[in-house]
């Protein structure tokens, strides 16, 4: 035991892990469902292991009774906490009964047992079942499950097979949080899938009456990553039905119970006239995401929560590749790669910095981060190019094998590589436990015929963490000639300590492309001159490198124009237009290519230059180079948008999509010339959602006053719509004018902070989508902020406590600016009645 204060120190530690003394191997459920007053009587198959009391979980719950083996316990056989059930002196195997009474209705935390416009279900990852009865609720206890719903409601679902009305009985050992409930007035879409052994599965995706017309794309996904997952993985689903059903109060994008997916409406429902390009994609992503954590989370999941990524890390990993092989590689791993930079950089560069498995936590709800995630996943993918396709196919065929029906570490999914490639990996595993993005130094050098490459990696100080041991950085990298023709090939060198270089014999300097395809997480600290990165984005052979070499004169220029007025050079003016107007290229590509640096990623890297970001200045630089993008571009982008029209009924696909991506980015660009003439016309014969909202957009931004009215008696009664018009306004109102619009929204009828997406919308709006508006000056984006997380913590403080991230920079900033975010932060630590969510995110960032 340690020997902090007990009442406050919560904090939980990897070290502490051990096996419960008893545990679970078979639940018996019967849940009578009432909005205030469900009753759940629980019998669960006990088991001793080894010494010590059973300590059950248990919140919010009235019990009424707790039998063993039939026989009510006497008062002296238990006790009871807030928080725990525990039974003295238990026998070797025994029945255990509670009856326990619960209130969905009053669940606005949306963990546990909750409703939803007039619907139950249920959130159990991570530690919700707790809130529906006692039990062990943590990952490494295992059972079965026999669940009997009891309500005059047509649709009752739980997990596994039904075999009578409300009856269902899950046959796979699963831990409490993979367990999920659902019962209401719902419809379902049907549709059916063959497994590669030939058995039939039903697929239902199951929503509220009204919306069952805008299901067909998740269902078409689900069917593509079954399939996917078959070919690829050579992973067969294991039971006869899988249930897909969309709430609208979810806290998470979507979750993975075992035949019984639960999603944010968000994410299931889309239709061209509702749903954007990006809604498709990532309805796309979510559905495959959750469908493989069917064996990577479900079939093998995780011994605790420190484990996360192992089933996290994997699964984005996973989605990632199901994504490219549905999408294209190349814009794919690029916009995979700026979500990792824009959310996972930023986390491992402040306050908030921890280790893929985390040795710590207070509330294990505030681990659900781009850490564990995004990072979890480039950890998998430089462990598949290190020990190559092969070993990687290899290494996972073992961990399937050897791992199926357990609760596994990190540990665990390594050996399964050391085995099967002989690789030590004792290195490697760094990478899990070392917070903080490496930085990756690169010089060169080239002398009589012999060019050199110094490289050396540092890995930055992270809070509790200094001084760190290298890693070992798989760096993809290829030569190419200064007239762009490529002179070596991709290779990989292995740079395993601090200092390292390479050679070559060579006649001329070659012009370097390294990190190819983004072969590592890390922050390249590498000055190329303009010259070089002119080539590279003309003439690379690998795509995300040219993108890359654009996204580097890009940055250069706004940065020079933050710090020293530059202006933006004719050079790099010609490269743009030439890019846009390149019909040679994939639209898609010419998008990500044309779109400027974000406004956090400049303040990210000006900081990182010991730089103090501006957010005003940044706002400006932006806009002036778009500008001059503009004006190059001019006599262009009318014929430019044209050519790239996708004519005709809307279809998702990634191509239409690409166009469709390529004529928003041109559209801004005219919205900078013409004040939106252009965009009123586009916003008039819009006939899908995607190009609708890049109109609106533009005409917000070039402050046209009737539009928000219009599209407000357009879609006031679409909720997935009406997300969009609530965020749309606060990101693109002028700076000064954003934390007015943000809370003269609040007092909109439809805004309702208990709805995660509502909320989420415009805080989001604000804090992400303007940062210039949130960083006002005078504070009031930071007050506006504090105000609204501690009004909703009394409700939700998991959602509360992730959009505190929104101050996780605060240190960056100018004295003032700091001054006052500290002020709004330690307003919110001293509120009484704070949750440990949110309380554990303040005191980390004031760290
Ligand atoms: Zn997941």
């Amino acid at each position: 035991m340690r020997d902090a204060t007990p009442e406050q120190d919560q904090t939980i530690y990897l070290a502490d892990y051990a096996p419960v003394p008893v545990t679970v191997t078979h639940v018996d459920l019967q849940v009578r469902l009432d909005p205030l007053a469900t009753r759940v009587s629980s019998r669960l198959t006990c088991i001793r292991q080894g010494p010590g009391d059973m300590v059950l979980n248990g919140e919010l719950l009235k019990l009424r009774a707790v039998r063993l083996d039939g026989e009510e316990l006497s008062p002296d056989a238990y006790s009871l906490t807030d928080t725990t059930l525990t039974i003295l002196n238990a026998p070797d195997s025994f029945l255990l009964e509670t009856e326990v009474e619960i209130a969905p209705q009053t669940n606005k935390a949306l963990s546990g047992l909750y409703m939803s416009n007039g619907m139950y279900c249920t959130q159990c990852e991570a530690e919700g079942f707790r809130r529906i009865t006692y039990m062990l609720d943590r990952p490494d206890v295992m059972a079965t499950y026999d669940v009997q719903i009891d309500a005059d409601l047509p649709v009752m679902l739980s997990n596994g097979d039904e075999t009578a009305h409300g009856h269902w009985r899950d046959p796979w050992p699963k831990p409490t949080y993979l367990f999920a409930l659902v019962a209401g007035d719902l419809i379902a879409t049907h549709d059916s899938f063959t497994t590669m052994d030939g058995r039939d599965v039903a697929l239902n995706v199951w929503v509220r009456p009204g919306d069952e017309g805008r299901t067909a794309y998740a269902l078409d996904s689900l069917k593509r990553s079954m399939a996917w997952d078959e070919k690829v993985y050579g992973r067969v689903y294991d039971l006869s039905v899988f249930n897909i059903v969309a709430v609208d109060d979810f806290n998470m994008g979507a979750m993975e119970n075992k035949g019984l997916n639960i999603f944010n409406s968000k994410y299931v429902l889309a239709s061209p006239e509702t749903a954007t390009d990006a809604d498709f994609a990532n309805i796309e992503r979510i559905v495959a995401h959750e469908y493989f954590h069917n064996w990577t989370g479900n079939r093998i999941t995780c011994r605790d929560w420190f484990q996360l990524c192992l089933k996290e890390g994997l699964t984005v990993f996973r989605d990632q590749q199901f994504s490219q092989d549905a999408r294209g590689f190349a814009t794919q791993r690029i916009g995979d790669v700026l979500n990792l930079r824009a959310r996972q950089f930023r986390e491992d560069a402040g306050p908030l910095a921890h280790p893929v498995r985390p040795e710590s936590f207070v509330e294990i709800n505030n681990f659900y981060t781009a850490t564990i995630y995004e990072k979890g996943a480039e950890l998998i993918g430089m462990l598949r190019t290190l020990v190559g396709a092969e070993g990687y196919a290899a290494g996972c065929a073992l961990y399937f094998e050897r791992h199926d029906g357990q609760a596994c570490t990190i540990e665990d999914w390594l050996a399964c590589f050391e085995a099967a490639t002989g690789r030590d990996l004792t290195q490697f595993k760094l990478w899990y436990t070392q917070a903080g993005t490496p930085v990756v130094k690169v010089t060169e050098h080239f002398n009589d015929g012999t060019y050199r490459i110094d490289l050396e990696q540092v890995i930055p100080d992270t809070p509790g963490q200094a001084n760190k041991k290298p890693m070992p950085i798989p760096l993809a990298f290829g030569l190419l000639a200064q007239d762009g023709s490529e002179v070596v090939g991709t290779q990989i060198h292995e740079l395993t300590s601090e200092t390292d270089h390479l050679s070559f014999d060579l006649d001329a300097k070659p012009v370097l492309s390294i990190l190819r395809g983004f072969s590592a997480p890390v922050i390249l600290d590498f000055v190329q001159p303009d010259a070089e990165r002119l080539t590279l984005l003309a003439h690379d052979t690998d795509p995300f490198n040219r993108w890359e070499a654009g996204r580097a004169l890009a940055k250069d220029r706004l940065m020079r124009a933050v710090t020293d007025d530059a202006d933006f050079d004719a050079p790099w003016l010609d490269a743009m237009t030439t890019l846009a107007t390149d019909t040679d290229a994939d639209p898609a590509f010419r998008a990500l290519a044309l779109a400027l640096p974000s406004e956090d990623d400049l303040a990210q890297s000006l900081h990182n230059a010991d730089v103090v970001p501006d957010p005003d200045r940044i706002y400006a630089v932006r806009r002036a180079a778009q500008l001059a993008m503009a004006e190059h571009l001019r006599d262009d982008l009318s014929d430019l948008r044209e050519s790239n029209a996708t004519p005709g009924s809307y279809d998702p696909k990634a191509e239409d999509a690409g166009k469709r991506a390529l004529s928003a980015t041109l559209l801004r660009l005219q919205t900078m010339l013409d004040g939106g003439k252009a965009a009123r016309a586009a916003y008039d014969v819009a006939n899908n959602m995607t190009d609708r909202m890049a109109a609106f957009a533009c005409l917000l931004d070039a402050g046209d006053e009737t539009v928000a009215h219009s599209f407000e008696q357009d879609w006031q009664d679409d909720r997935l719509v009406m997300d969009k018009w609530f965020m749309a306004q606060v990101a693109h109102a002028a700076p000064r004018d954003a934390v007015g619009v943000a809370d003269r929204l609040t007092r909109h009828r439809d805004f309702d902070a208990s709805n995660p997406n509502r909320f989420r919308s415009l805080i989001a709006g604000l804090t992400g989508g303007n940062p210039a508006g949130f960083h006002n000056p005078d504070g009031t984006g930071y007050e506006f902020l504090a105000s609204w997380l501690l009004h909703l913590d009394k409700s939700n403080p998991q959602t509360s406590a992730r959009l505190s991230t929104a101050f996780d920079g605060w240190t960056r900033y100018d004295a003032d600016r700091q001054a006052m975010m500290k002020a709004q932060l330690e307003r919110i630590l001293g509120t009484t009645g704070l949750s440990r969510d949110l309380s554990e995110m303040v005191i980390r960032m004031l760290k």
